[in-house]
């Protein structure tokens, strides 16, 4: 089984650039559109990764880092941020505080994320 990565963001732009990122290096991506429904999604796969954004209108990403921490304390999470009413740079030192374990700011440089997700699962998606 390929690894499973959730993607969490409230910009399908966003979500459709990461699920055609890592679903051409043979990872298998679901995406949600809020912190509820990523939330769900969790709750219903085996998810091995979450590239969670930050600002978000319902839920925002802290919270719901908070709450997928608490379903599951050894989840790997990866924050991205474009900004809000705070400066990026707090949101993503924030992220790190509550358990991401790094925070990718946007415009997402694809070959970074995609080179952290490779080492953090020993290179190959299978
Ligand atoms: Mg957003």
């Amino acid at each position: 089984m390929p690894q499973q990565i959730l993607v969490i963001d409230d910009e399908k732009s966003i979500r459709s650039l990461l699920r055609q990122l890592f679903e051409r290096q043979g990872y298998k991506v679901l995406v949600a559109a809020n912190g509820d429904e990523g939330i769900q999604t969790f709750n219903e796969n085996s998810v091995d990764l979450v590239i969670m954004d930050l600002i978000m209108p319902e839920k925002d990403g802290i919270e719901t880092i908070r709450e997928l921490r608490s379903l599951d304390p050894d989840i790997k999470i990866i924050a991205i941020s474009g900004g809000g009413i705070l400066k990026p740079d707090l949101y993503l030192k924030l992220a790190r505080k509550f358990g991401a374990l790094y925070s990718f700011q946007k415009p997402i440089e694809n070959d970074k994320i995609l080179t952290f997700v490779e080492n953090l699962f020993g290179q190959s998606p299978a």
